[in-house]
């Protein structure tokens, strides 16, 4: 019996101490994977702050990098509208054209940033496709001619016309694929499709193409090239230049459009780029604005007396040079505090006013003015300049009470369609 006893007890105590071993073991398991997920959470919160930093420097940057480049834009607009001799005009066009690719190449990559850390917004508003395409086609119809290749534009008669969404950024996406098409075909011709691919009451789905008769892409690299940075053949970029950013941002924003691209390609009969995009119809057909206004580089409105509050020099003269040629009166303060000191000493109709400046910001500034408006009821309309074109700046502006925005590099178009706006919006005079 006591032999028995001792038996089952020595069992037991066997089990028990492999009962406790597992435990044991099972807890160390648990301490390490527990160790491995805070591990794995801290390296998840120093990505995210590494993908916030990036985008922050990235919007920095493009601020560094956008102030002088918008002296020299600005400087080199004005120059050309002085008389000039042809050689003269001819070295400062051929100046102006390698700013303006720099600049089209700085706004790609943070185009590029701004989706990746998604901060690109559409800006939906009515407009007129035909005229978006053609505008889109103008800009490159000279490239066309050039290379004597045609450039066709044959959008079917049921796409409806007068439709709610983004005309720039479809403009970008159309300019993209047609200056691809452009740049890899030598003969030939290229074709610009568009027709309905499905429409409900309120909404249409538009299928677009664009087509060449140049070097194709083969099939194996289809699905590539719509990634950042790739090109169907490394050794065709010393050919034909370029980033391999265009077709990476056109998939985003197509996408961004609700829709989808892809392509039909062979290899030395040409490619034909195809995406869709939802728009909404617009209940004001016949009043759409064009995509991208034309306009004189003339003042429409009446002389203004403008303050310009803006701390880097050049782009103080840049500025005042044209609103000059507009025909407005101009004064300059380099900084908030002056901004406010000048308003104090002289009446003015409206403020351009820089949104980073030392001492006290743009945004600080415009706040103070407001502020003491509430006292008289009076209102200065205050044109935000920025640097910055990051989702939700324009409700960040707004909300600071500026009354719109104007982004450098300042075009003459841009500022007098801002003004012109402003001029519009502002209230009849009591008479
Ligand atoms: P980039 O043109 O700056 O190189 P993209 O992203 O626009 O960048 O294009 C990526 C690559 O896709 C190009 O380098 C080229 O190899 C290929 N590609 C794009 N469009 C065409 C086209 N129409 N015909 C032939 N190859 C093309």
């Amino acid at each position: 019996m006591v032999v028995l006893l001792v038996a089952v007890w020595r069992l037991w105590r066997r089990r028990l101490a492999l009962l406790l071993e597992r435990q044991h073991r099972l807890e160390q398991e648990r301490n390490r994977a527990e160790e491995q997920t805070r591990a794995m959470e801290r390296l998840l919160v120093e990505a995210r702050q590494a993908t916030r930093l990036k985008t922050e420097f990235l919007a920095n940057m493009s601020h560094e990098i956008r102030t002088p480049m918008n002296g020299i834009l600005g400087m080199m607009s004005l120059a050309l509208t002085t008389e000039l001799t042809g050689e003269q005009r001819d070295y400062l066009e051929t100046s102006k054209r390698s700013a303006e690719a720099l600049l089209a190449l700085l706004n790609d990559i943070l185009d590029i940033s701004k989706i990746e850390a998604d901060r690109l917004e559409l800006d939906p508003v009515d407009f007129s496709l035909r005229r978006c395409l053609d505008e889109a086609l103008q800009v490159l119809s000279l490239r066309a001619r050039q290379k004597r290749l045609d450039l066709l534009c044959q959008p079917q008669p049921e796409a409806p016309d007068a439709l709610v969404g983004d005309p720039v950024r479809l403009r970008q996406v159309v300019v993209n694929l047609v200056g691809n098409a452009l740049k890899f075909t030598d003969g030939g011709q290229i074709a610009v499709g568009v027709n309905v691919e499905s429409q409900n009451g309120r909404q249409v789905t538009l299928h677009f193409s664009v087509a060449d008769t140049g070097i194709g892409i083969p099939a194996e690299k289809h699905k590539v090239i719509f990634e950042a940075f790739r090109q169907a053949d490394g050794s065709m970029t010393r050919k034909y230049g370029g980033t391999g950013l265009g077709l990476a941002i056109c998939s985003k924003l197509v996408g961004l459009m609700g829709g989808r691209i892809w392509l039909e390609s062979q290899v030395g009969q040409g490619s034909v780029f195809h995406f869709t995009a939802s728009f909404g119809l617009s209940k004001r057909p016949g009043e759409v604005t064009p995509a991208h206004p034309a306009r004189e580089a003339e003042a429409q409105t009446r002389p203004l007396r403008i303050l310009v509050a803006e701390d880097n020099a050049v782009n103080q003269k840049v500025a005042v040079r044209m609103l000059e040629r507009l025909g407005h009166q101009v004064a300059v303060a380099g900084n908030g505090l002056e901004a406010l000191a000048a308003l104090d000493r002289q009446p003015f109709d409206l403020i351009l006013m820089d949104v980073q400046m030392p001492e006290m910001d743009g945004v600080e500034t415009t706040a103070v003015i407001r502020r003491q408006e509430r006292a008289t009821g009076a209102h200065m309309p205050i044109l935000a300049l920025t640097a910055h074109a990051m989702k939700g700046d324009r409700e960040k502006f707004l909300q600071a009470g500026m009354d719109g925005y104007v982004s450098k590099p300042i075009s003459l178009e841009e500022l007098i369609v801002a003004i012109e706006a402003l001029e519009a919006s502002r209230p009849p005079a009591p008479a």
